[in-house]
């Protein structure tokens, strides 16, 4: 099934899972309380270069795999496998919106529920 990328958070108002498509045009809304999200052109910039950033680690993740980032550690160099950096870092971007923040996080969903939204 061919997959396309999804970022999510938790409401604001009821922490429940909000999912969306940052390249639909549609307003983000809660589907449990009805709660809408209006993001600033700012946000949306960062939430598209974000998106765009995991979706491209995500396609990349087979020669990921084969390949290791050097670190110097003192007078050692020790090789850690990109695998290894990326299951660690998580997908997760956190925005200010007003005084509360968003951790907006990465995940992937069948691309059918992207355009029906
Ligand atoms: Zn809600």
């Amino acid at each position: 099934m061919q997959k396309a990328p999804h970022l999510a958070f938790s409401c604001l108002k009821c922490r429940e899972p909000v999912s969306f498509c940052i390249w639909n045009e549609a307003p983000v809304c809660c589907d449990h309380c009805q709660k809408n999200y209006r993001f600033s052109d700012e946000i949306t910039g960062k939430l598209k270069k974000f998106e765009a950033l995991c979706r491209q680690i995500h396609a990349s993740e087979e020669i990921l795999g084969d390949t290791a980032v050097a670190i110097d550690v003192g007078s050692k160099q020790v090789r850690v496998p990109f695998r290894l950096l990326l299951t660690r870092l998580g997908s997760v971007l956190t925005l200010e919106m007003g005084e509360q923040k968003l951790e907006i996080t990465f995940r992937t969903e069948p691309l059918a529920d992207c355009i029906s939204k």
